[in-house]
């Protein structure tokens, strides 16, 4: 296993993140770019290195805690989310075969060409939702909305972390497989739907937190439309400037929106329709 870093990768209090990335210039300096959904192949190379956590099964909760110990070390300092990813179980999102690398900060295939985000990816954008105006009132994410369901595991995860979660996925396989994978957890009030994410979910708008897992060419009009005042939207999206793609945060506020570029980040892309 490699030793974690002793440098916080992710500087996680907002005022303290990079301003918006300019062309050629990452915003974190010298940071790689975040790949939570990495080309497939590269998942399947991983799945061929597989390493035994050792000396635990994987069922055990201190498999758990040392993942979450070496997300603290990186520099993820959010409590609610390091007790998230402490509790969901993350090997049972992913098949069999790669369950032994499920604590391993790495993305894995779920299927379709899609993967499961990284936890460090996943624990980052979960703790940027963290510092919005209205969870840093209320403890909690409040009412969530998430593009992407995949396989469910972070959907899992913010259904711990909020009131209700309202989950889209637009593969009807995939979304049968979150909905199997999720039917074990604690679940509270997680509302997993098959669509196209990106007019998000009307009926139980507004949300106090929106999280996208798929990354388009911009952020669709419903999503801003569908945040509510206090709430924080957490998404991918394309960087004219570099060609790739930033973690776009938005907030609203009294005033109105207002948004600001983060990390050069790698995901899926947001596709239209479903099938
Ligand atoms: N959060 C997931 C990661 C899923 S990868 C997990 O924990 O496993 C991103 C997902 O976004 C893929 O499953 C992809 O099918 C889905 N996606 C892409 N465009 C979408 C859209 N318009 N609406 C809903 N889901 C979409």
């Amino acid at each position: 296993m490699t030793p974690a870093p002793k440098a916080p990768r992710f500087p996680l209090a907002l005022n303290r993140l990079p301003g918006p990335a300019r062309a050629g210039a990452p915003s974190s300096a010298g940071a790689e770019v975040l790949r939570p959904q990495r080309p497939l192949q590269h998942a399947a190379e991983a799945a061929s290195q597989a390493s035994t956590p050792s000396g635990l099964g994987l069922d055990s909760a201190a498999v758990r805690q040392r993942m979450v110990q070496r997300l603290r070390e990186q520099g993820l300092r959010c409590e609610p989310v390091l007790d998230a990813l402490a509790q969901v179980e993350r090997h049972r999102f992913v098949d069999s075969a790669l369950a032994t690398q499920a604590y391993e900060d790495t993305s894995l295939p779920i299927g379709l060409s899609q993967t499961i985000s990284k936890p460090s990816v996943v624990g980052h954008m979960l703790a940027l939702l963290f510092e919005g105006t209205y969870a840093r009132t209320h403890g909690d994410l409040g009412r969530v909305l998430e593009i992407g369901s995949g396989c469910g595991y972070q959907a899992a995860l913010l259904a711990l972390l909020s009131r209700s979660v309202v989950s889209i996925e637009r593969l009807r396989a995939l979304h049968d497989k979150a909905r199997a994978n999720v039917a074990h957890q604690r679940r509270g009030d997680l509302r997993l739907v098959f669509g196209d994410g990106r007019v998000g979910h009307a009926p139980r708008a507004p949300y106090q937190a929106i999280i996208a897992a798929a990354g388009g060419d911009e952020l669709p009009q419903s999503w801003l439309d569908q945040l509510d005042v206090g709430g924080r939207l957490v998404a991918p999206m394309h960087d004219s400037a570099t060609g790739g793609q930033a973690l776009m945060v938005v907030d609203r506020g009294p005033q109105g929106l207002s948004s600001r570029r983060l990390d050069a980040v790698h995901f899926v892309p947001l596709k239209s329709g479903t099938a």
